[in-house]
């Protein structure tokens, strides 16, 4: 993980201090500290309905917070001005309405809206860099229509991508995927991340999280609960590793907070019948249930 600290003057992607948000008195933000680096790829996860779509859209200047502070690329996004949205890119649905258009055809036509101005440096991405970019060098003649659900996605990626943004929001990108085209998708944000893009994508799919995270903030309830990489998450105390093995009649299970000491023990015997020897960790999804349960 990167400390802003260490990054020169640039203030931090995101920064907000006791972020509250209430819909009537439904309080569905209960003050979110939080600082997110450049160049970091940070997946919010959470159960339906934590607030993961309001956080996103308070970021994004779509909605204001009841209280505490929003700071991004270092302006309030609520009143951010034009030069501030061109450096952020937002993914949200699908393309549908035009679906005659060519791949290059829209990717010209969004390009078009980052056209410099009076004190900033526009720079759309060169349209052919872009699809290559996204993997989609080979489609740029294609109709958007005829593309498969994984390839329209790259192209959404990539018209959030045209006016190269120094951070992108990415809402639910491999909703309704198939696994091959969640694969390919998990690919490509893998490749971005040599592009110092910052990212903060939302899901509650935890093995997708897993795959592109740099860093996990789990949301429940309105409150970040967990933060980290996924192996430190993975490895936060919500519960013990599990040594498992057969011994010739049954299988056995062992939980165990030291599974090294407690191997060491076992394989002492040298009549012992060990077979099938495992040692399971937490996997995240075991913390995630574990987290949300408490
Ligand atoms: P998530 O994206 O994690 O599923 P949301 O941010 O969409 O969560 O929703 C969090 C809570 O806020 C839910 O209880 C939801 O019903 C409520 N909520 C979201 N948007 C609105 C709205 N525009 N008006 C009233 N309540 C809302």
């Amino acid at each position: 993980m990167i400390d802003s600290t260490t990054t020169g003057n640039a203030p931090p992607a995101i920064r907000t201090r006791g972020l509250q948000m209430s819909y009537g008195t439904n309080r569905v933000l209960r003050g979110i500290d939080l600082e997110i680096a450049r160049g970091e790829v940070v997946v919010l996860l959470g159960p339906n309905g934590a607030g993961k779509t309001t956080t996103v859209e308070i970021l994004e200047g779509f909605r204001h917070p009841s209280a505490g502070s929003v700071e991004v690329l270092g302006a309030d996004p609520a009143d951010a001005g034009h030069a501030w949205r061109a450096r952020v890119g937002i993914v949200l649905q699908s393309w549908r309405d035009h679906a005659k258009w060519r791949v290059r055809e829209l990717l010209e036509y969004l390009g078009g809206f980052y056209v410099p101005y009076s004190g900033a440096v526009a720079r759309p991405w060169p349209i052919d860099e872009l699809l290559a970019a996204v993997g989609l060098a080979d489609d740029a003649d294609t109709p958007i229509g005829k593309l498969s659900g994984g390839r329209r996605r790259r192209l959404d990626v990539a018209s959030g991508l045209i006016g190269r943004p120094e951070l992108l929001f990415l809402d639910e990108p491999t909703a309704g995927f198939d696994p091959q085209a969640r694969r390919d998708f998990h690919d490509l944000l893998a490749s971005l991340s040599d592009l110092e893009t910052t990212i903060l994508m939302t899901t509650h799919d935890l093995d997708e999280a897993e795959k592109v995270a740099s860093r996990i903030l789990l949301l429940v309830d309105g409150g970040i609960i967990a933060d980290g990489s996924p192996d430190t998450l993975r490895r936060q105390d919500f519960g013990k590793a599990e040594v498992r093995w057969f011994d010739g009649e049954q299988h056995l299970v062992h939980p165990t907070d030291d599974p090294v000491a407690f191997l060491r023990g076992l394989l002492t015997d040298p009549e012992a019948t060990i077979e099938e020897l495992e040692v399971r960790r937490n996997s995240l999804e075991d913390v995630y249930l574990k987290a949300v349960e408490r």
